[in-house]
């Protein structure tokens, strides 16, 4: 079979689309012909080698939407011919809350990833894909998906009447958490960086839109909600906003922070930490479990994919540029 593979650190032309051997299903895998994976962040991280170097040579990929091809003589919960995605964590350290994670395509130790065309995951990782929605924006969702949704609902927690301020809510996890935000009857403030981007957020459901590169984002959620603030900050740009965030939370408001895209080194002014009792909460992935209640809410017609573009593997390069550049709108697909 075919994968796209890199055997150094760096630019998009490391990535190569060629002959790997074929998966082969362990008694408690299955492998799954890819239909379609999608492009995320940490494809991006790992190809750089930074912040982290992955194992090389490496195949990324997180995300895919197929059909299962074969299963471990062990495995009793997925037959060929059914329709899956992939829960892209492995609980790390035998912890099964799901507090510490490897993922799938990134550091998940001697399992290669989604972009190829056959992939073997073990069973347990395997959820049937919803059966309203294509393979393409099926496999938009996983990762994204339950990141939001442990964010919203396990972590800050979102109630009817909350003001979500919503960073890159155009992005991957951004259209996610407008429509999770919705969904619980909350106020969604999208914030993006063109009135293009602003336009599918308030598709998606956001009440208040605010452009950051053309509004002052302090002075617009003041005219939004006077000096109250908001009730939880979803963040994920990190350095660049994160003082900001802390800011603009309300006297014990929540500030939920699963990335740091823009840096690491977020400056906080601490007292609005203790004075005003804003609580900072970190987020990672979610469990299977928490993947399984958000796609119960895709299949009801609840929450929906948003896919900007699907290209073909052989174009992970355009797709990570896409993302890296800030130009997607959702996600990017890449099919085999
Ligand atoms: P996307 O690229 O799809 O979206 C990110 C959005 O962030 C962009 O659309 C952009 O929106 C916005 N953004 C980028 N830079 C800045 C900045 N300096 N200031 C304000 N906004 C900015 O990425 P994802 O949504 O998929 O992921 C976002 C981050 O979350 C990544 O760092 C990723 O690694 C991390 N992540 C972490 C997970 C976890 O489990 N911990 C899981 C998933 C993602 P605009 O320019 O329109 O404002």
């Amino acid at each position: 079979m075919k994968a796209l593979v890199f055997e150094g650190y760096g630019g998009y032309d490391v990535l190569e689309w060629k002959d790997v051997p074929d998966p082969k299903a362990g008694p408690n895998d299955v492998v799954i012909e890819v239909k379609a994976t999608a492009v995320n962040y940490n494809d991006i991280w790992g190809r750089r080698g930074a912040p982290q170097e992955v194992p090389l040579p490496h195949i990324s990929g997180s995300d895919v939407s197929g059909v299962v091809t074969d299963i471990g003589s062990e495995v009793t919960t997925v037959k060929t011919g059914d329709e899956v995605l992939v829960h892209c964590g492995r609980p790390a350290g035998g912890n099964r809350e799901g507090q510490e994670y490897n993922i799938w395509g990134y550091d998940w130790p001697a399992l290669d990833g989604a972009h190829s065309e056959y992939v073997k995951v073990p069973a347990e990782n395997v959820v049937p894909k919803p059966t309203n929605i294509t393979h393409e924006e099926a496999a938009s969702l996983p990762l994204v998906l339950v990141t939001a949704w442990r964010k919203l609902v396990s972590k800050a927690p979102v109630r009817p009447g909350d003001h979500v301020l919503i960073w890159g809510a155009a992005g991957g996890l951004g259209v996610m958490a407008i429509q999770i935000a919705k969904l619980f009857h909350a106020h969604p403030i999208a914030i993006a960086s063109t009135d293009e981007k602003l336009e599918l957020c308030k598709n998606l459901g956001a009440d208040y839109l605010i452009n950051r590169r053309t509004q002052d984002v302090r002075g617009e959620i003041r005219n939004i909600r006077g000096r109250a603030g908001v009730d939880i900050v979803f963040e994920h740009p990190g350095q660049a906003t994160m003082g900001l965030s802390v800011q603009l939370a309300k006297w014990g408001g929540t500030v939920v922070t699963s990335g740091a895209t823009s840096g690491y080194d977020g400056t906080i002014d601490l007292r609005h930490i203790f004075f005003r009792q804003v609580s900072l909460v970190g987020s990672t992935l979610g469990t299977i479990d928490e993947l399984k209640d958000a796609l119960d809410m895709v299949q009801a017609g609840h929450i929906k994919p948003v896919v900007h573009k699907v290209l073909p593997m052989q174009d992970a390069g355009e797709g990570q540029r896409l993302v890296e550049e800030d130009e997607a709108q959702g996600k990017i697909v890449l099919v085999p």
